[in-house]
């Protein structure tokens, strides 16, 4: 199966490549692993992309940009990559089920939320402890949850959780939000969020799911604990660079590092979107991105016609 294009990952960096790809008349593969629209289809309300006067629905745009990119011919496919040869003229790209082959690769692979680090916090994902406010919120009807993190997803997901839960606690490890403005009026303003500044959670007690949490005040060192039913942590991300690691050049926090034209040193692979080290990982950041690594790759492609 010989593709002009392939692209990894189908969240806004993806679907924008494959957009524009596709209207260029190319041969196109995206291959997706989960579901559409990456780490955006988490999002219950996105306020901040152009053209949505009221906020938007993650999962929904996600959706939409799927059935823009059928529309033009891009072939979809749900498989997860495992393994990548990018060095060769023709590049190929194994997933669990098959190989395909292709003059283009471009890498869209996204971030995935970083970890507390703490003992049974894999173990109890899914049993209280939770990456996604959007995704998990509603199973904490009348209870009560934390939310770990300071920035805009921290103080999103403990907005999001106050239509469902009695109390958010919101803990920081630092004294003030890093969340923008209006959502950190949004949060002082919540009477259902509870703030705890300077502090950090050092063990997760449960039985077969979340029970409490014991957290330490670093100013004081004191430790206390909070009686909770559900953990989020909101701590920021990870790029997925592990399938190209010793393969394209990545910074010292493991993103990809490319020029303005979105092309790594190997030519004829591409990066788009938040598995790229840049300044702001936004939908509307990786759209550009995606966009701009389906033009560079259509030229690619016409610079070395008679290569494959
Ligand atoms: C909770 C939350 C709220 C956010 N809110 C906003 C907001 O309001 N506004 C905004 O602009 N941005 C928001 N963001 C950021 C935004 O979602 C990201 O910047 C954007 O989704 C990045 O797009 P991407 O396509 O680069 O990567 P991702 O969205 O991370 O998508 C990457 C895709 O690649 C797939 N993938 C990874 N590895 C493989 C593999 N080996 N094989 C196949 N597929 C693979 C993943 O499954 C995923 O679907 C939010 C993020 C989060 C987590």
């Amino acid at each position: 199966m010989f593709y002009d294009v392939i692209i990894i990952g189908g969240g806004p960096a993806g679907f924008s490549a494959a957009l524009y790809a596709s209207r260029a008349k190319l041969k196109i593969l995206l291959i997706e692993r989960a579901f559409a629209g990456g780490q955006m289809a988490t999002t219950n309300e996105m306020e901040n992309y152009p053209g949505f006067e009221d906020p938007v629905n993650g999962y929904e745009l996600a959706l939409r940009m799927e059935n823009q990119a059928k529309r033009f011919g891009t072939k979809i496919i749900y498989e997860d990559v495992i393994d990548l040869t990018l060095d060769q003229d023709v590049k190929t790209v194994r997933t669990l089920q098959n190989d395909y082959q292709a003059k283009v690769v471009i890498l869209c692979m996204g971030a995935s939320p970083k970890e507390l680090g703490l003992a049974n916090e894999k173990s109890l994902r899914g049993l209280g402890v939770s990456y996604c406010a959007t995704c998990d919120g509603a199973f904490y009807q009348d209870q009560d949850v934390a939310v770990i993190g300071g920035g805009n997803t921290a103080g999103e997901d403990a907005l999001f959780l106050t239509r469902f839960c009695n109390k958010v606690y919101l803990i920081h490890r630092r004294d003030r939000l890093k969340a923008t403005k209006v959502i950190q009026e949004a949060v002082l303003n919540n009477k259902k969020i509870v703030l705890i500044w300077n502090s950090v959670v050092e063990e997760i007690i449960a039985d077969s799911r979340v029970l409490a949490i014991k957290i330490k005040d670093l100013i004081t060192e004191q430790l206390a604990e909070i009686k909770v039913n559900g953990l989020f942590v909101a701590i920021g991300s990870v790029p997925n660079t592990g399938l190209v690691s010793g393969k394209v050049e990545l910074d010292r926090f493991g993103y990809i590092i490319t020029d303005e034209k979105m092309r790594t040193k190997l030519p004829g692979v591409f990066a788009a979107g938040d598995i790229r080290a840049k300044e702001l990982r936004q939908v509307i950041t990786a759209a550009s991105d995606g966009a701009i690594a389906a033009y560079m790759a259509e030229k690619y492609i016409s610079e070395n016609d008679g290569m494959w």
